[in-house]
């Protein structure tokens, strides 16, 4: 076994996968599994896939291509607005995407008659959270401009919140999508696909059975991949956490101060730093730092160890109150949250298990 590394719980994965696809299906609603947490590690998409998935989102179109070398087939989607610089591979391993520019959307469609392809378009509404989305009174002009482009296919609409205004969703910001949902229909005379209400923090919502009826798709990743929902700080009923475990190796034991010696200027992030004097303490040194890391995205399982701090490869445990018995050598292992989940994956230096 390689050292550090996550160990990734696929059972956990593809059961936690069951469970979500059940609890949307009961209100008519389908899942687009979304992998961009775990960097489409392909055992996990595979879980899910397991686990009764049937449709998949990336924000990436690296871990786009890759599913596809992976030979992972179902229909995926491409769920951050596509670069212009990225147009032509959008088209190629994407099914469809989620937009909310109209020149973005004529350049898809350029591509995909030249590739002669259909690119499916979800267009996004900014319902307050202020991330990605064409404003609500601007909806039904632009989907009258989508729906002229040749090899477009206008799926639907969709919105986001909870990601950067920490906006929480309700029954009035979803039921946005469906009352303009409903006046994209009139005026055109089309029926409106897909209503995609939003991603983990909407399954609370949808518990209390407060999401407004018409919604017909949800985007999942972390209530999957960690049963967790961070926005509302709390686990998913019914899912099962701790699906992936991080190890690392001591490299170093031994008994210092805790207050540093000398003048004390910054960290090795230019931050400046406090500390309490608590005497002498049992520290044990990780292989382990900030390159990979952040470090609240990490907690030690054993909960005695309190993390102290870290360097860029480096870091540091008070040990003293930890009943194991530690040693250099000894392996420390860490829950991780959806932050921790996503550096881990995207270092080079961590195996994945
Ligand atoms: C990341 C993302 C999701 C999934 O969010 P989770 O909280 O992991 O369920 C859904 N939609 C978009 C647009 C995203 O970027």
């Amino acid at each position: 076994m390689n050292l550090p590394s996550i160990h990734v719980d696929t059972k956990k994965i593809q059961r936690n996968a069951k469970t979500v696809v059940n609890m949307c299906k009961e209100q008519g609603i389908e899942v687009m599994g979304i992998t961009k947490g775990i960097c489409a590690y392909t055992p996990a998409v595979q879980a899910m896939l397991k686990g009764g998935v049937a449709k998949l989102g990336d924000s990436r179109i690296k871990n786009i291509k890759d599913m596809r070398k992976a030979g992972i087939n179902v229909p995926i989607y491409l769920i951050r607005i596509p670069m212009l610089a990225e147009i032509e591979d959008t088209v190629k391993f994407a099914d469809g995407s989620l937009n909310s520019e109209l020149i973005v959307i004529e350049e898809l469609s350029k591509k995909a008659a030249l590739l002669n392809k259909i690119h499916k378009v979800i267009l996004m509404v900014d319902v307050g959270d202020l991330r990605e989305g064409v404003l609500p009174e601007d909806v039904v002009d632009i989907t009258g401009k989508i729906l002229r482009l040749p090899n477009i296919e206008f799926e639907g609409i969709g919105t986001n919140v909870g990601c950067y205004g920490g906006v929480l969703p309700s029954y009035e910001n979803t039921k946005i999508l469906v009352d303009l949902a409903e006046e994209i229909e009139n005026k055109y005379g089309i029926s409106v696909k897909t209503l995609s209400g939003g991603s983990t923090v909407n399954l609370e919502l949808l518990r209390k059975g407060e999401i407004a009826p018409g919604i017909n798709q949800l985007r999942i990743g972390e209530a999957i991949l960690l049963g967790t929902d961070i926005k509302n700080l709390k686990p998913i009923p019914g899912t099962e956490q701790n699906t992936i475990i991080l190890k690392t190796q001591v490299i170093e034991l031994k008994t210092k101060p805790s207050y540093p010696i000398g003048k004390i200027g910054r960290d090795a992030f230019g931050k400046t730093v406090h500390f309490e004097d608590k005497g002498n303490r049992k520290r044990a040194i990780v292989a382990l730092g900030q390159q990979d890391c952040g470090l609240d995205g990490i907690a030690p399982i054993e909960s005695s160890i309190e993390i102290l701090g870290a360097s860029s490869d480096h870091m540091i445990l008070d040990v003293t109150e930890c009943k194991q018995e530690i040693q250099v050598g000894s392996i420390i292992e860490f829950n991780v949250s959806y932050g921790g989940m996503l550096d881990l994956t995207t270092s080079k230096y961590i195996e994945k298990y």
